[in-house]
């Protein structure tokens, strides 16, 4: 059996001019507002005509706001809702409230409980940008049940200090991953007739001093690391909303920085919502406001009276105030809010926490599995000393903005009682005395020791190093059971100087509620782990790209990115320096192997794309799910380029025995390429033996490919492997959502599920007329979200 498995290499002109410094400029488009009083009290008000665009529906509402009005749309005010953010309804005009919550693990608690998904981190390290859409889905449904038209998420900062305090909701280390996880993260929160807030913009990689440090980034650096999710945030899934981070850029706040809120964003992306401030990140009036920021949050400091001088006395023209004013309605008509009901619902807890267990299942990644003792089979355990200080309890999320208050949680101690069955004798010891705990697992077949780190905003890690006694713990532990098993519960790297004591390490991230769940289905093996690291594990904190104190945390309120294009791996394979555990790794309970690497070039109407065949086969007992992996690297000219970049990826489930061919397109092509595809079945991904191949591809359609030393290629044409739009491989085939449709019950169709079906297919139907237009004037609501 053969089905295609597609990452795409396409280059759009814009795409490749801006690799290539120089700059594509796009109209910003916002058409003036005309004044015609006489339709400010007409009934019904012009605003309100479905039929109109949003631009002309904007243009038809500000002539008739005053400058008072104006500037009350341009910042919050405190809510006793308990919204994260809250801008006041203006019932003169009819114009609604805003309201804004966090945030990118599940809707904030100060209004009440939800659900508590899996850390960004986790769903990332699924390597699935379906499940990022259903991620998405859960976090703009619950919004809008809970009242909220914005929703502060995603985070696609990339993860550039391993020790960062918010890297746990992240995306990882890798723009393309990013991005395309971003883009289906954004898709699934607006197809809820929700505002997604994609954040901080830009460079926001550390949290020690985060409100006052410069990031001082090149601009290579910046388009190619720093800048890339952002722009398929707002490119491709239309992201309604921008936060403009804490810190400055360059040596400008990033929330009066024109470089990056005008220059690029709106001018050259051609972005077509608002910005708003992280919360207190606005440090003035005139330059934020003529510099592009749109909104300050949470209240208006400098953007309420000071704002309203500052326009009296000309230092901001009313042409400003009415682009800023312009880009919220605009936005809040294309999302139906002056059409539909206000925001709210029932949660359906079920459903989502189905969805939230299907993520960290996905999430979880294997680092080490000697002797096969994964998966556990209870039919042969007598007993599992299930020991740690997260043992007993869930560890639903990091600290911070992002923090939930879950619906329930199911402990890894619960999780593995349950699944274990009365047969097995399970002990629990919380870790807290390494010698009781040593004891403990002596008495058992096998010992499970969770471990994790706490991550918050904030405040940086001070090491990578499991805090407290935790090594010491695991250190006796393995003494006592040669059959131990580590679980870590971190949202980035830690060290691991008991790696070669442990027979099993499984990284299971912050799992969220589900967390007892789904750890016990990784462990038994109903759920072979398929996840891959979205950020490279050091072996020692001093490997890092970062650790330069110029670098981080800064010299005297600077830090300098002097590692520039190479963060992350890049970093680590341009020095020669082995991580423990490479970006992209993960172990399965089964095999992969793959063969007959294959590459077509596009031909004279697609010069710069290319198409990378390759066959999958799973060649041991048991199904899984393998991520290929798509890795180019560009021949260096003048400038230094990491030695491969992440161009492609997909997970594809496959039976044991069974095979499928993947077709592979990567994106963003230069000329000359010379490409890479690996499976990562080594330590360090660039050691990997697995499957290689280079491949140069020049315009219009010379093929050329050369075979490494030992390796077997071929080129040849795969029917079917015709070229597809960048990006368009996050729709391709489902054999993943197959596991999906057999693995997660439906769900299911209760009462208040169905009503507000009902509800949401009449929201619906007035979106459409407004997206209608939008898309006729713009670029805002182009309907990928679908
Ligand atoms: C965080 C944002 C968050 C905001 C509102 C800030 O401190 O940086 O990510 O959305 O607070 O809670």
């Amino acid at each position: 059996m053969r089905r295609m498995l597609c990452l795409s290499l396409s280059t759009s002109v814009p795409a490749l001019l801006v690799i290539m410094g120089v700059t594509l400029a796009m109209p910003a488009a916002i058409p003036r507002a005309h004044a015609d009083s006489a339709s400010c009290t007409a009934a019904p008000p012009p605003w309100m005509d479905t039929t109109k665009t949003p631009d002309q529906r904007a243009d038809a509402l500000i002539p008739c706001m005053t400058l008072d009005e104006k500037i009350t749309m341009m910042h919050g005010v405190s809510d006793t809702q308990g919204h994260t953010g809250y801008v006041p309804a203006n019932t003169r005009l009819g114009i609604p409230a805003i309201t804004f919550t966090d945030g990118p693990a599940g809707v904030r608690p100060n209004q009440g409980q939800t659900t508590a998904l899996p850390a960004p981190a986790a769903l990332a390290a699924a390597w699935d940008p379906r499940l990022a859409q259903q991620y998405g889905t859960v976090l703009g449904r619950e919004a809008f049940d809970l009242g909220n038209d914005v929703i502060f998420a995603p985070m696609v900062n990339i993860v550039r200090v391993p020790q960062g305090g918010r890297n746990f909701e992240t995306l990882g280390e890798d723009p393309y991953l990013t991005s395309q996880l971003g883009v289906a993260d954004i898709n699934g929160i607006q197809a809820q007739n929700v505002i997604a807030n994609v954040k901080h913009y830009d460079a926001n990689n550390q949290e020690d001093n985060r409100g006052t440090v410069s990031a001082n980034v090149d601009q290579r650096t910046l388009r190619e690391i720093y800048l890339p999710a952002f722009e398929a945030a707002v490119t491709r899934a239309h992201a309604g909303t921008v936060m403009a981070a804490y810190n400055k850029v360059n040596g400008v706040y990033s929330s009066e920085n024109r470089d990056l809120l005008t220059t690029i964003l709106k001018d050259q992306w051609g972005f077509q919502g608002w910005v708003l401030s992280d919360y207190g990140a606005t440090h003035s009036t005139v330059p934020a406001a003529n510099n592009g920021l749109d909104m300050e949050l949470p209240t208006g400091q400098f953007f309420s009276d000071a704002l309203k001088a500052a326009v009296q006395n000309g230092q901001v023209s009313m042409a400003t105030i009415d682009e800023h004013v312009h880009r919220i309605l605009r936005t809040m008509f294309a999302f139906g809010l002056f059409d539909r009901p206000a925001p709210g619902g029932t949660i359906d807890q079920q459903a989502d926490g189905t969805i939230a267990r299907d993520i960290a299942e996905q999430g979880t990644v294997l680092l080490k599995n000697d002797g096969a003792l994964l998966p556990l089979d209870n039919g042969k355990l007598g007993s599992i000393a299930v020991i740690g200080p997260n043992a007993g309890q869930a560890m639903t999320g990091g600290g911070g903005s992002s923090h939930v208050n879950p619906f329930y949680a199911v402990s890894p101690l619960t999780g593995i009682t349950n699944r274990a069955g009365a047969s097995v004798k399970i002990t629990y010891n919380d870790g807290s005395d390494p010698q009781a705990a040593a004891a403990a697992a002596k008495s058992s077949g096998v010992a499970v020791v969770f471990v994790g780190d706490q991550e918050s905003e904030g405040i940086d890690r001070s090491s990578l190093e499991l805090p407290g006694n935790q090594d010491q713990l695991i250190q006796a532990v393995a003494a006592a059971n040669p059959h131990t098993i580590v679980v870590l519960n971190a949202g980035a790297p830690v060290l691991m100087p008991w790696l070669d004591q442990v027979q099993g390490v499984v990284q299971a991230w912050y799992p969220g509620e589900e967390d007892g769940n789904a750890i016990a289905a990784v462990l038994f093996g109903d759920v072979n782990p398929s996840g891959k690291l979205p950020v490279t594990f050091p072996k020692n904190a001093g490997d890092a790209p970062t650790s330069d104190p110029a670098r981080y945390p800064g010299i005297n309120g600077v830090a300098q990115y002097s590692e520039g294009v190479f963060a992350g791996y890049r970093y680590y394979d341009q020095n020669n320096i082995a991580p423990l555990f490479p970006f992209g790794y993960g172990l399965s309970y089964t095999t992969f192997g793959y063969s007959n690497l294959s590459v077509t070039t596009g031909g004279a109407s697609a010069p710069y794309s290319a198409t990378v065949g390759l066959d999958v086969t799973n060649t041991g007992q048991r199904a899984g799910a393998d991520v290929a992996q798509l890795y180019l690297g560009i021949p260096a000219t003048n400038v230094a380029e990491p030695p491969k970049q992440l161009k492609g990826f997909q997970k594809v489930l496959l039976a044991a025995g069974s095979d499928a061919t993947r077709h592979l397109h990567p994106e963003r092509a230069r000329p000359i390429l010379l490409g890479h595809a690996g499976q990562r079945l080594g330590r360090a991904a660039r050691d990997v033996p697995g499957y290689g191949g280079q491949f140069v591809a020049r315009p219009p359609a010379a093929r050329q490919l050369r075979r490494e030393p030992g390796q077997r290629a071929a080129l040849r044409h795969h029917p079917g492997a015709e070229h597809r739009p960048a990006g368009d491989h996050d729709r391709g085939d489902d054999d993943v959502h197959q596991r999906q449709r057999l693995r997660v019950p439906e769900r299911p169709a209760q009462p208040a599920h169905a009503e507000r079906v009902e509800r949401h297919r009449d929201v619906s139907h007035h979106l459409r007329l407004a997206r209608r237009g939008a898309v006729g004037a713009g670029h805002l609501a182009g309907d990928d979200s679908g």
